[in-house]
């Protein structure tokens, strides 16, 4: 089973969570740049956080085997915040950078004025910058958010099929079929989607433009429900060609429509699953 998981936060896992993806078969990984908890009180904040998404973890899962890419934005939550909205005039050097395969994660957290702004602006720097959107849905409040997201992708111009919604559910699958826009699936531990959930919305819906990820960061989540869901699919009797098509080629055809999706392995290492010298010269 290949994998790429078209939305994780690497930067707050392990390096037991690379081996472990990698040996799940995790080859690729796109890293939507997002809150990391702590509120940022300046601009620097954002690009050290931009660097590091576009150089060091693309280096730390090389090391792995595993293929990196990222999304650059101000985060839905943070553009309610004074001190983080000039960090929109940083984004477009940013978005020119070869690893950079889309504009996210995007959308509204409590849907204020702010964050139709940053949205609106933002997208708009999609269309600009010839990249695919990638649109995170509040989770509180998610049908109304996503209609209303909807409403604001429609009115920027950008094409329906370069825009994912993502951590959508039963509720709000209906909504963006029709639309032509992507439907990412975020699967996790306990609360919201979980792989048996998943399966059943593929029953329902087919494997056509959806993606599905584990969405794993700081907080209570695990980097390996693709693999989970791989194997709930196919134990429902989906084949192994309908696993491929959705934990594989999908994310490949969305994010490579940014022109910049580079899943050759010739300067990867080959996993490695112990004794990495590398990155254990952190101190
Ligand atoms: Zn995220």
């Amino acid at each position: 089973m290949r994998i790429f998981d078209p939305h994780i936060h690497m930067t707050s896992r392990t390096t037991d969570d690379y081996e472990r993806m990698a040996a799940a078969g995790v080859r690729a990984v796109v890293e939507p740049a997002f809150w990391l908890g702590q509120p940022r009180t300046n601009v620097g904040s954002f690009t050290d956080y931009f660097d590091s998404l576009v150089g060091w973890e693309p280096f730390r899962a090389g090391q792995f085997g595993i293929r990196h890419h990222a999304t650059i934005a101000l985060n839905p939550k943070e553009a309610n915040d004074p001190r983080c909205r000039p960090v929109l005039d940083e984004l477009p050097r940013y978005l020119e950078k070869d690893g950079v395969v889309a504009v996210g994660e995007i959308g509204y957290d409590s849907m204020t004025p702010e964050e139709d702004d940053a949205f609106a602006a933002q997208l708009a720097l999609a269309v600009a910058h010839d990249l695919p959107a990638m649109v995170h849905t509040p989770h509180r409040d998610k049908a109304r958010g996503v209609e209303r997201s909807l409403a604001v992708v429609a009115e920027s111009g950008i094409a329906p099929q370069r825009v994912v919604l993502d951590h959508l559910n039963e509720t709000t699958v209906k909504l963006v079929r029709d639309t032509g826009c992507w439907l990412g699936f975020s699967i996790y531990p306990d609360t919201k989607m979980s792989p048996p959930r998943m399966v059943e919305l593929l029953k329902a819906y087919g494997t056509e433009r959806v993606l599905v990820n584990s969405a794993a960061d700081w907080g209570r989540s695990d980097p390996l429900l693709t693999r989970a869901t791989g194997e709930a699919m196919l134990g429902a009797g989906f084949t192994d060609d309908d696993v491929d098509r959705v934990l594989w080629r999908n994310p490949v055809e969305f994010y490579g429509q940014s022109g910049r999706l580079d899943l050759t392995d010739d300067d990867l290492a080959e996993p490695t699953f112990a004794g990495n010298s590398i990155l254990r010269g952190g101190s």
